[in-house]
């Protein structure tokens, strides 16, 4: 593949910096291509682009913002299935979630911002001899930071909002899957947004603080770890901007003895073992009531022991690679730690070689399943971030609930119950932003998502998201007559 760019004022541009870096993909080892990483000097031909974008979209009418991003939605859809496939190169995941979830799902983001966009105002106060209003305006440019597991699908989940209310983008993809979103700014481009709206700029860390710390930069929108959140917001302060962090999770699912067990394994496969296990939201510690637990793990081995691994190319495929080569041994560590620390081992827990030559190289661990006796085990507290799930037991619902939400974390949660009562007052007492009922990692676009504790600041998706990229300005009028103020 060719040598990728950065891209902004309307188009790729060559970045001065001299350096590249590579893009390897997952499944084989292998290089994709080499990736031009932005410079100082890069960043502010970016800086200016996304200004001059910023001033022209800024003062367009908000329906024809949304009318652009509906085009961008649409073209989105219209190249699934190349975008879906890029997708995999670059993050090692199976072609048959990425060609029903990735794009898709990005796609879903832009068009409901596409209708918000002219839908939203602020509000008017009548005060008797006067009024005032407030007025709901855009920040600026705002800057997004993209994690590895899906990077397409955050790109829109960031630009989408950012955009319908006015905003120019800079974004940052992980520099392990720099490719999708250089052709989310293709797209918008040609779907009409005026230059410099929406930039992608590439590179490590290092770019990413460029953004943090500079002055024009209203807004930075991390997803990532809680280690890089932390750092963000530090960074973020000696500018004051506005943060939203989307970071990791070790979420509970809770499965009572009423639950359907079936349902409540396909949950726990949903929430465990979906891209490899590399989902903010899963629910990786299940607790499972000691009454059901056999039958509960005697299926959901029945049910692990049929994902196929492999190559991610095959539609086939249930479980792809893993991101890089060293976040596979951080997975492998994790297992180990488990197996020293006593936990019984029940599935999996090996890295996987494929007999085909092209992948046999490439970075797959088993969907692996620990029986696990202690809640302070390294494997039940520490987020893994692969496709290893912890089952727990436990006994009565008071008990559960103070183990579910000793934690740090505090992402999501889910319930599996028959019970209506128990369901919602269970939820009631869970500290986790998002939380399912009987279902696990599902996320419309309707609704927000993020996290509690240390799992996260503000809110993506839903109309939360408005508030979180546009600052309210009042507006006092006084229709009266001003008197003195100091009489006498
Ligand atoms: P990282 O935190 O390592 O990186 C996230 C992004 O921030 C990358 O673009 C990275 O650049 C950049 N970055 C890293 N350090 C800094 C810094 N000091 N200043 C500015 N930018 C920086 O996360 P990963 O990519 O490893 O993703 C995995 C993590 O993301 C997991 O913890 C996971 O839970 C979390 N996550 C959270 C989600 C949520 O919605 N809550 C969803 C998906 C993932 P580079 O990678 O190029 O170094």
């Amino acid at each position: 593949m060719e040598l990728q760019k950065l891209f902004y004022d309307g188009k790729i541009q060559e970045a001065t910096s001299g350096n590249v870096f590579q893009t390897i993909n997952p499944a084989t080892g292998e290089v994709i291509c080499n990736v031009q990483e932005a410079s100082e000097k890069d960043m502010e031909l970016v800086i200016k682009s996304a200004k001059a974008g910023f001033s022209k979209w800024s003062s367009m009418a908000p329906v024809e913002r949304g009318r652009i991003l509906q085009r961008a939605a649409s073209i989105l859809r219209s190249r699934n299935d190349e975008l879906a496939a890029l997708e995999v190169l670059d993050t090692g995941k199976p072609i048959s979630e990425a060609m029903v979830v990735d794009v898709a799902s990005g796609a879903d983001a832009i068009e409901y911002y596409a209708g918000i966009a002219a839908a939203i105002h602020g509000a008017y106060h009548d005060l008797g001899s006067s009024f005032a209003y407030v007025r709901r305006q855009p920040l600026g440019i705002c800057a997004g930071l993209g994690a590895w597991n899906y990077p397409l699908q955050i790109a829109c989940w960031k630009s989408a909002p950012a955009l319908a209310c006015g905003n120019a983008m800079i974004f940052k993809p992980s520099e392990l899957t720099p490719l999708t979103a250089i052709k989310l700014a293709e797209i918008y481009t040609e779907a009409g947004l005026p230059n410099g709206v929406f930039n992608v700029v590439q590179g490590s860390s290092k770019v990413g603080q460029m953004l943090v710390s500079d002055s024009s930069i209203a807004k930075i929108s991390l997803t990532g770890a809680v280690g890089t959140g932390k750092k963000v917001m530090a960074a973020a302060a000696e500018t004051l901007k506005h943060v939203t962090l989307e970071l990791g999770g070790k979420s509970p699912i809770i499965i009572f003895p009423d639950a359907n067990i079936e349902e409540a394994v396909n949950g726990a496969i949903l929430g465990n073992f979906y891209t490899q296990g590399e989902v903010c939201s899963n629910g990786t510690r299940v607790f499972v009531h000691r009454s059901i637990k056999d039958a509960f793990l005697k299926l959901l081995i029945e049910k692990t022991k049929r994902l196929k691994i492999g190559d991610p190319m095959n539609e086939e495929t249930h479980i792809g690679a893993l991101i890089s080569k060293e976040h596979l041994n951080k997975v492998l560590s994790y297992i180990e730690s488990g197996k020293r620390d006593g936990s019984t081992l029940c599935f999996g827990g090996n890295r996987y070689h494929p007999k085909d030559p092209a992948t046999t190289n490439g970075f797959f661990v088993e969907p692996t399943i620990f029986d696990v006796s202690s809640d302070d085990d390294r494997i039940a507290c520490e987020e893994i971030f692969g496709p290893v799930m912890t089952v727990l037991t436990f006994d009565q619902e008071d008990e559960v609930i103070q183990r579910a939400n000793n934690s740090a974390f505090g992402l999501a949660a889910g319930v599996f119950t028959s019970d209506i009562k128990r369901a919602h007052r269970v939820v009631n007492e869970l500290n986790a932003g998002v939380c399912w009922i009987n279902n696990y990692n599902i996320t419309p676009v309707e609704v927000p998502f993020g996290g509690f504790k240390q799992s996260g600041i503000g809110r993506e998706n839903g109309w939360a998201a408005v508030h979180h990229y546009t600052q309210m300005k009042t507006v006092y009028v006084e229709m009266d007559k001003i008197d003195y103020p100091y009489p006498g």
